[in-house]
């Protein structure tokens, strides 16, 4: 697949194809279709998030589940998903309205 790689701080995006692993008993492969890029990915691209490179950015995402770890039973392949770095439940009041983040039993 193609992705946006950074390669070095404060230099350009490289798009470039990427191979993936088999996702771990905890993760999920999903084929993204849109990414966006947010100020967090930009602390990344200068450097004020220090994180080992090669890296893709785009954290919020949206797409469908191709495979599923061992341990993974939320999510199932063929299903349509956002992502998001937010722990939420995904059924309460604050999370069906749009605010994961106050969602009190997270899982
Ligand atoms: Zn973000
Ligand atoms: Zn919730």
């Amino acid at each position: 697949m193609k992705a946006a790689v950074l390669h070095e701080v404060n230099k350009p995006l490289v798009i470039e194809d990427v191979s993936l692993q088999k996702p771990g008993p905890r993760e999920v492969l999903i084929r993204t279709t849109v990414a966006g890029l947010c100020h967090s990915d930009l602390h990344f691209m200068e450097g004020l998030y220090p994180h080992p490179l090669p890296a893709v950015l785009g954290h919020e995402s949206a797409g469908v589940v191709e495979q599923v770890g061992s341990d993974v039973t939320y999510v199932k392949p063929g299903d349509h998903v956002v992502t998001c770095l937010s722990v939420f439940c995904g059924t309460c009041d604050n999370c069906s309205t749009g605010r994961p983040v106050l969602a009190p039993t997270p899982r």
